[in-house]
């Protein structure tokens, strides 16, 4: 079996990874150490030009449960410092507040028909 590329980890980056090469013509394999996708949840919620990505890619309705495209906030707190953000020309800052990673990552996986390795340690 013949692959193009090879891609260390099955998280977000590299299931994401693969769907963008595949869409682009280019055979991944994906080699996972573990023996299944995690389901721990890493993300509370998604911010910045992630969530542009995903809605290119369709994903952002679904996760984000929104029904329009993702819109930049007007305003944000980043720990305890508030963020008046509505008078920038360009705002970059979009958010997915709540999210299941693991829909993405079944999005990711499958839809794509990238293939998916568990068990496989990528040394160096
Ligand atoms: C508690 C917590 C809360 C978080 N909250 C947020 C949040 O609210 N918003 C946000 O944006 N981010 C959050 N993050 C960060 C987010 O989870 C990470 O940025 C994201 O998971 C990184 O994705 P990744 O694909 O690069 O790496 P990972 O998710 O770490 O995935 C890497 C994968 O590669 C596998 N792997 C590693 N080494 C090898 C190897 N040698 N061979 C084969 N497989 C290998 C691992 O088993 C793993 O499955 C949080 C993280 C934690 C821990």
């Amino acid at each position: 079996m013949v692959s193009d590329v090879v891609i260390a980890g099955a998280g977000p980056n590299g299931l994401m990874l693969a769907c963008e090469l595949r869409l682009a013509g280019v055979r991944p394999v994906v080699l996972e150490r573990l023996p299944e996708l995690t389901t721990m949840n890493r993300a509370n919620g998604l911010v910045g030009q992630v969530v542009r990505m995903l809605d290119r890619r369709g994903l952002y309705q679904p996760l984000a449960g929104e029904s329009g495209p993702p819109q930049p906030m007007p305003a944000f707190f980043f720990g305890a410092v508030p963020m008046d953000l509505h008078t920038l020309d360009d705002n970059p800052f979009y958010l997915i507040r709540k999210w299941t990673g693991s829909g993405v990552r079944q999005d990711a996986g499958g839809a794509q028909g990238s293939r998916l390795w568990f068990r496989r340690r990528v040394r160096g």
